[in-house]
């Protein structure tokens, strides 16, 4: 799995998808510049969601917030004194890390020491050796694993219960448990919040200190009523927008899974008090749905629905995907009740309030969110869909069969030879497709590793001019996943790639 991970980030940077920001200067830890195909997965993965959120909602239009916000904006949502994560720094060492990810890495440390066990009496017992058995019987296995699930339990206890005493002592008593893992001397827990700050303002004196928002959703809420009036919007209705948000991670690892500037797609939806449940339901099947119209196959989702809640929420759960490296957050869909609403009112002694012409009343809506990660989908989308083929003669591809909607590029023309013509009428075909489609167009090596090339791309179809086109008009389609090959008519090649391509 560590492999098949690799494999991803490497692809990434290999076919142009994405590279470590300022990579010159040796890259900035968990900050991504997406490349030259990269940005078209990524925006057909916005539009994908935007269509089907936007597009084919009637009561769900769309915004565009400003990153920066006025500050008091982020003291009304919680966000200055409850968005922390947990840290803990080494003396020795000089390094900091996020409690909770300390906490798992000795777990996993425990676990492996019980894997080496294992693997030292499977080497002793040969053939005959019962893993299952050994794993139930032998002491000192049995003590690391239930050691370690232990562990694991009251970690989310603790920090759940935001004690962070015990959390130190968790760490204390697991550096006994793992003595080779380092020093004992680690510092008190402390929050560390995770807004980035800026300013605004010339002159020190007068600057004012702004955050970078952590999460959209709060643009949407503070502009509620500015589109509900402008939109004459009826509850229930939802107010869409995706665009960058900012969190100072502690721990950056995982690639484009956890970054420090990355993108949300979250929408906001406003509905009468003491309908929120119902609505709650409404979305996380729709979510999940959406999802799964992307053919990524359904064992790779579930959901996980949430025990402790956050201060704002009533009910949530995250649809969670398998990524390489096991089951993590892809989206969440909270029940956020009418906690933020009531918050702005309260800090800006405006009234965010809703008139029902029905009955004649006034009441702040409650809301449920559906809130995904555009990185995290890029990379669960990007992830599942490579894949090494073995083919029939023996040989091997690597493929990205990406679902073809998100495709960056849709077809690639490409003449058999680099003369008699055959560059210009490729040329021509592309003039007349790059109306509709993303289109490329390559005439460098033998068209076998052309092919090959853009597999690797998962470009869906690959069109082969050759001299048979001169005479008749006729091309050769390959498709990319059956590796099927047809002749058909240049006027056909539209219709073809449009069947396939779009939703
Ligand atoms: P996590 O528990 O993984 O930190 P979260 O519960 O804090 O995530 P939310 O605040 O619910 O996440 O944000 C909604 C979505 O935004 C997440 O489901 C995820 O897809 C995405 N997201 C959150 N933080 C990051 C990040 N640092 N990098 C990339 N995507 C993120």
């Amino acid at each position: 799995q560590e492999d098949l991970f690799k494999n991803v980030v490497s692809h990434a940077k290999e076919y142009g998808f994405i590279f470590p920001s300022s990579e010159i200067y040796d890259g900035l830890s968990a900050v991504y510049d997406y490349a030259q195909n990269g940005v078209e997965l990524k925006k057909n993965i916005r539009e994908y969601w935007w269509r089907a959120m936007v597009q084919m909602h009637e009561n769900i239009v769309g915004l565009d917030a400003a990153i920066l916000m006025h500050p008091t904006t982020w003291k009304a949502s919680g966000h200055v004194d409850a968005f922390n994560d947990p840290l803990i720094d080494n003396k020795d060492s000089k390094k900091r890390y996020r409690a909770d990810v300390l906490i798992e890495d000795y777990a996993e440390k425990l676990n492996l020491k019980a894997k080496k066990e294992i693997e030292k009496a499977r080497e002793r017992f040969g053939e005959s050796f019962d893993e299952e058995q050994y794993k139930t019987t032998n002491p000192r296995v049995m003590e690391y694993l239930s050691k370690e699930r232990e562990i694991l339990e009251r970690m989310g206890k603790s920090l759940g219960n935001g004690d962070l005493d015990d959390v130190k002592a968790l760490i204390e008593e697991l550096e006994i448990a793992c003595p080779e893992s380092g020093s004992r001397n680690w510092t008190d827990v402390k929050q560390f919040n995770l807004m980035f700050g800026t300013k605004l303002g010339a002159s020190a004196e007068n600057a004012m200190d702004l955050y970078l928002r952590p999460e959209t959703a709060q643009g949407i809420f503070v502009n509620f009523l500015n589109v509900q009036k402008t939109g004459r919007m009826k509850i229930p209705f939802g107010i869409a927008q995706t665009g960058k948000a900012f969190r100072n991670e502690i721990v950056a690892r995982q690639f484009i899974f956890r970054m420090r500037e990355f993108e949300q797609m979250e929408m906001q939806f406003f509905v009468k008090p003491g309908e929120e449940m119902k609505w709650y339901e409404y979305w996380k099947t729709t979510r999940l749905n959406w999802h799964l119209s992307l053919g990524l196959g359904k064992q790779n989702y579930r959901f996980h629905d949430h025990e402790k809640l956050a201060h704002y929420a009533n009910a949530a759960a995250d649809i969670e995907f398998n990524f390489p490296f096991g089951f993590k957050e892809l989206e969440g869909i909270h029940s956020r009740t009418d906690f933020d609403l009531k918050a702005h009112e309260q800090y800006s002694g405006k009234k965010l309030q809703y008139f029902d012409n029905e009955t004649n009343s006034n009441y702040v809506p409650y809301v449920v969110e559906t809130s995904v990660g555009l990185d995290r989908m890029f990379l669960a989308v990007f992830a599942t869909s490579l894949k090494e083929d073995t083919l029939e003669d023996g040989s091997t591809r690597t493929v990205l069969a990406l679902p073809s909607v998100l495709a960056p590029t849709k077809a690639a023309v490409l003449p058999l030879v680099k003369k008699d013509g055959l560059p210009e009428v490729a040329q021509s075909i592309i003039d007349d497709l790059k109306w509709d489609f993303n289109v490329a167009y390559d005439e460098k090596d033998a068209v076998g590793r052309r092919y090959r090339r853009q597999d690797a791309l998962g470009t869906p179809f690959c069109i082969t001019v050759d001299h048979q086109t001169l005479e008749d008009k006729t091309v050769t389609i390959r498709h990319r996943d059956s590796m099927k090959q047809d002749r058909v008519a240049i006027s056909e090649l539209r219709n073809i790639i449009n069947e396939e391509v779009s939703v």
